[in-house]
């Protein structure tokens, strides 16, 4: 009997060709080599100033004539004379040659490289999909669904191995699924610089509707600037309501055909298969409207998905080829480690040659376990994959831990001014989403022709590890207004050097983005974070009113100190400690670790897990 689905790859389909011939994409030459450029095709391609003499013997023009050219110019010039790129031009121009000026990336900073291949060269690509979505909402079961319905002729028994991502066929096309669902991964990703997705398949239960999670992964996807198509999941469900689902992502700009906008929307059921066939037709279409294209015929240049140390064979890791041809004997680094590849498998564990663009292959040979996210390239000979390791993990240990890639209000004026920095990402969390909009808004006014305010999320609730991480990716900076971080995200963030500006003022909030956009640094004093308590029980004192029984968590509390209280991440009260006990004794101070009872001034509705922050104002940069 035909089964109804008939997804997955062929059992003997072959793989990609090898190519006859692969260009290296940078090369490696140690010790500092002159350059001098040279003329390709009528074209004199350089990459770093000219002498006179230098570009004389390049381009073959006696020395006297480019003397002679400047001076009829009305400008003196001697042989040695370093002439700028626009000296360089006119000569090239005046002798006959057009001209191209090359970036030089240094084959240690692969990552930098920016390919551009000739169009001839170019083959189209499958498309690379990341699922994401609320918890519970069937991403797991959606990918599993894809992944097991090899039940075309053939293909039954043929069991995927979980090496973080794996391709399907539909209609002779391939799609690369990245199986780790949920934006955490993608998020991690792309804070370290790695762009493997090309489209976000946003899964939304059809009898939820639009959750947390689900805005937060739509902010992801948005910020990666990565088209989502919506798969409205377990239309099955007894209660299923998929024009709702509809109806709750217009709020967030994703907006159905249906109600006149371009999202492509699809109604699956992960559980039963019904729909996703649909669904990977569409994304097969958006992919097509994407044009992904790259060239098979170049070493492979890609990234890693999922790493491991294997107890019998070493490092191993799954490499997403992303452009390039990686074949099975190649040296390969990444991170600061290279090997020859010894062993590269599919999804099926089946031992393939080569692999081309957008697929997935798992590795052995490394001399190291690389990270997730990290970029490898392929190198033609040992010698090179060798020196360009060896030169990078000297610079890694060479590179101090500053300089992190984070972005502060403090050097926003400065970077804006040295024209490094266009487009400023900011993520906004308050007490209330009205405010959170109005935020906003009013944030996004102060884009001009220079630089364009971006608020990437915006929305009501405690400053979380997500915030963060998002942060983290997209550089930018986050703004609380009335709520606060935990102990816990408070140190991710400083980890990660992600700044936090809290605020409970709007215009003070608003001021102090434009003062840091106009580069002027407002000196005014500056709160300190003491610490954090939880209250653990209440007791009523008659006469004293209510007494929380505390926990310090983090840091410590002091006597008089200036306190919040904060329930779910929200401020609730803002005031000062009435008194602080140790056992029956006043306390100076409670540190962290210890138990301690305590009152607010002029406040008696604290309750269990209620969380009091203690802090001081001390003057900027104390
Ligand atoms: P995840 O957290 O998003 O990965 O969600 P799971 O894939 O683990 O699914 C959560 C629950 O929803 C599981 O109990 C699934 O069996 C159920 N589920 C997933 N897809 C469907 C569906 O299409 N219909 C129904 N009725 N249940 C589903």
């Amino acid at each position: 009997m035909k089964k109804k689905n008939s997804y997955g790859p062929k059992r003997n389909q072959p793989g990609p060709s090898q190519p006859q011939q692969r260009v290296a994409n940078i090369s490696y030459t140690k010790g500092k080599k002159r350059d001098f450029g040279k003329v390709n095709g009528g074209v004199f391609v350089y990459t770093k100033p000219l002498t006179v003499g230098e570009l004389s013997k390049a381009i073959n023009v006696p020395v006297n004539e480019i003397i002679k050219y400047f001076f009829l110019q009305g400008k003196a010039v001697t042989i040695n004379q370093t002439l700028d790129d626009d000296s360089i031009g006119e000569i090239c121009l005046e002798f006959g040659y057009d001209f191209k000026k090359e970036k030089v990336v240094d084959a240690a900073h692969f990552e930098e490289l920016e390919i551009i291949d000739d169009e001839a060269n170019l083959c189209s690509r499958p498309p690379v999909v990341t699922i994401m979505g609320h918890v519970d909402h069937g991403k797991t079961t959606l990918i599993d669904y894809i992944r097991s319905s090899n039940v075309a002729e053939g293909e039954d028994g043929k069991i995927t191995q979980r090496i973080g991502a794996y391709q399907k066929e539909v209609g002779g096309k391939k799609i690369t699924f990245i199986d780790t669902p949920g934006h955490a991964a993608f998020t991690a990703m792309r804070a370290r610089g790695a762009s493997v997705t090309d489209i976000v398949v946003l899964v939304v239960a059809a009898d939820d509707g639009v959750m947390p999670q689900t805005i937060e992964a739509i902010n992801h996807a948005k910020a990666a600037g990565v088209p989502i198509i919506v798969a409205i999941n377990k239309i099955d469900a007894p209660g299923a309501n998929p024009r709702r689902v509809e109806e709750g992502l217009m709020a967030h700009d994703v907006i159905s055909e249906r109600y006149g906008g371009d999202a492509i929307v699809v109604e699956v059921s992960a559980k039963k298969g019904d729909g996703v066939e649909d669904l990977l037709e569409m994304i097969l279409l958006q992919a097509e409207m994407l044009n992904l294209r790259a060239n098979p015929a170049r070493y492979a240049i890609g990234t890693v998905l999922e790493s491991e140390l294997d107890k019998g064979v070493g490092p191993k890791a799954t490499l997403l080829v992303q452009n390039g041809t990686l074949t099975a004997s190649d040296y390969v680094v990444v991170g600061e480690a290279y090997g020859k590849i010894r062993r590269m498998t599919n999804e099926y564990n089946e031992v393939v040659k080569s692999a081309g663009p957008s697929t997935p292959v798992s590795v052995i040979g490394l001399s190291a376990v690389p990270s997730a996210g990290d970029r490898f390239m392929a190198f033609p000979t040992e010698r090179e994959a060798r020196e360009v390791a060896e030169k990078r993990a000297l610079e890694k240990k060479a590179a101090t831990r500053l300089g992190s890639a984070a972005m502060t209000l403090g050097d926003l004026n400065s970077l804006i001014t040295a024209g490094q920095v266009k487009d400023i990402n900011v993520i906004v969390k308050a007490d209330l989403d009205g405010t959170a909009q109005a935020l906003k808004a009013n944030l996004e006014k102060f884009s001009n022709d220079e630089v364009k305010v971006h608020v990437l999320a915006a929305s009501a609730g405690a400053i979380s590890d997500s915030d963060i991480l998002l942060a983290e990716a997209s550089h930018a900076i986050i703004f609380g207004f009335n709520v606060r971080p935990d102990a816990r995200v408070r140190a991710m963030a400083e980890e990660k050097g992600i700044e936090i500006h809290l605020h409970k003022i709007i215009y003070e909030l608003l001021d102090e983005m434009e003062a840091a956009l106009n580069g002027l640094t407002t000196k005014a004093k500056v709160e300190k974070v003491l610490g954090q308590a939880e209250i653990r029980q209440i007791y009523k004192v008659s006469k004293v009113g209510v007494v929380g029984g505390c926990y310090v968590t983090s840091g410590c509390l002091k006597r008089d100190c200036k306190v919040r209280l904060l329930r779910d991440g929200v401020v609730i009260y803002e005031g000062k400690l009435g008194s602080l006990k140790r056992f029956k004794e006043d306390a100076k101070e409670v540190k962290e670790g210890y138990e301690c009872g305590l009152t607010i001034e002029g406040y008696n509705d604290i309750k269990e897990g209620d969380i009091v922050e203690g802090y001081e104002m001390v003057e900027e940069g104390k």
